[in-house]
């Protein structure tokens, strides 16, 4: 599915400052106002999709019909084989709501433990949704392929970032320049489908 993105405004669908402005600096390129969900006083919809996909689509799908604009939005996870595959989905949660990413990390280190499995492939997955209000959505996903390394290293990422060492690096997602994990990452993979099918003919700036 593709579409050519011709509006002027985008909202980012998400309350996460963060991702808006990760999103807005994705978007910079183009003449296009990126405001965000909490702007716009948007409610924020129950992310309760089977698969990363189905929530982004939740989420972009709930604030283009909402707002009447074109909307993009993001879901994410991090994935464990020897765990099949967990806390994939549930990501964020495993953190509790304390968001504790050192916890949610100790739990994947004693769950690979008790797998009794040597298997330490790991990766991110990225999903971007881009929905307008006429219902039309494009979709995409990115992965960024790497080993669960024990004990955490490095502080400079977010979430997981400290236990993920991609494939054919030896440093941590924690411990890299922050701009290179940028260009490689999940997300950076699935934004690139996303312009690809979406912003190749859209205006750009001056
Ligand atoms: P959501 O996409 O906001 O539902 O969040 C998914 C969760 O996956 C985040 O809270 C992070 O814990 C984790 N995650 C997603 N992307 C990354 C990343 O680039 N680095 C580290 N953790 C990530």
């Amino acid at each position: 599915m593709t579409r050519t993105f011709t509006e002027d405004r985008l909202v980012v669908a998400s309350h996460n400052k963060g991702k808006v402005r990760e999103i807005a600096a994705l978007m910079s390129p183009y003449a296009i106002d990126v405001i965000s969900a909490a702007d716009i006083n948007l409610p924020e919809p129950e992310e309760d999709g089977e698969n990363y996909i189905a929530n982004a689509t939740i989420k972009a799908r709930a604030a283009a019909i909402a707002s009447g604009l074109p909307a993009l939005s993001d879901d994410s996870g991090f994935e464990v084989m020897a765990i099949n595959r967990d806390p994939g989905l549930y990501s964020a949660r495993w953190a509790g709501p304390d968001k504790d990413f050192s916890l949610a990390m100790a739990k994947v280190y004693a769950a690979v433990e008790a797998s009794g499995s040597n298997d330490r492939n790991c990766r991110f997955v990225c999903a971007l949704a881009l929905c307008w209000p006429d219902g039309v959505c494009v979709t995409t996903e990115g992965y960024v392929d790497g080993q669960f390394i024990w004990p955490p290293r490095g502080d400079k990422g977010f979430g997981y970032d400290p236990v993920f060492q991609p494939n054919g690096y030896d440093q941590s997602f924690g411990e890299v320049d922050q701009d290179w994990k940028h260009s490689v990452s999940h997300r950076a993979k699935a934004f690139e489908q996303l312009i690809a099918q979406c912003f190749q003919n859209t205006k750009r700036r001056g």
